[in-house]
């Protein structure tokens, strides 16, 4: 079954729900290494993308994802407006102007958006940013969306979360977390947590 607008709707709606609701969460994580907004950025974010959503649902799902990059970067300071709208404009460009996406084109377009994150923040591997749980979240996709969505969607949201609690222990060097040096060592990040609950609400939405 080919990914629509309506499709990719839901996920950011999905997803703005769950960043309101993990919005003590995730900040609380950057109380413990950064300036303790991370909630409150993804949430005013999606708050606002979640008012522009109803004039995107008849369009095509590229227009629909740029416009929450876009929206992203308009409304949220801080390092992860500009990270996760770049995810979200590259994700769109991606998709050009195709009706409909199948789940290689779904996985051609995380890849995309995950290169763009890494072009504008410029993390390596192993900084322990979100580049960390996004990028192997990319790889399951890669692997077999377009043989068998469900299950790539299943095992992208498992590998997002594996990668936040693989890089725990790590010392951070990207980002606020790095100017706590080795105490940022066994602080889950707060984007790679975020991040794990992108690709749980992507795998929720679309996963039937
Ligand atoms: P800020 O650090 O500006 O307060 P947030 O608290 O909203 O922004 O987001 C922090 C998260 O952003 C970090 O946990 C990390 O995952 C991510 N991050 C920070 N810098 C980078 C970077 N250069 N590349 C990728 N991700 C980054
Ligand atoms: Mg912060």
């Amino acid at each position: 079954m080919p990914i629509t607008t309506a499709d990719l709707a839901r996920f950011v709606e999905l997803y703005a729900d769950r960043l309101h609701a993990a919005r003590e969460h995730l900040t609380a994580l950057d109380s413990a290494v950064g300036d303790a907004d991370h909630g409150i950025n993804m949430d005013r974010g999606f708050s606002a993308v979640r008012e522009v959503l109803p004039g995107l649902r008849e369009g095509l799902p590229g227009a629909l994802a740029k416009q929450v990059g876009m929206k992203l970067i308009s409304t949220v300071g801080g390092a992860s407006g500009p990270l996760y709208g770049t995810f979200f404009l590259r994700f769109g460009t991606s998709l050009g102007d195709a009706a409909e996406m199948t789940g290689a084109d779904l996985a051609t377009a995380v890849r995309a958006g995950l290169d763009g994150v890494i072009a504008r923040g410029k993390a390596d591997p192993d900084d322990k940013t979100m580049v960390d749980a996004m990028t192997p979240a990319a790889e399951a996709l890669e692997s077999n969306a377009a043989s068998d969505l469900v299950q790539a969607l299943e095992a992208a949201a498992r590998a997002a979360a594996a990668g936040r609690d693989r890089i725990t222990p790590l010392i951070a060097r990207k980002g606020r977390a790095s100017y706590l040096g080795e105490r940022s060592a066994g602080h889950v990040d707060p984007g790679a947590a975020s991040t794990t609950i992108l690709f749980e609400s992507l795998r929720d939405a679309l996963g039937r």
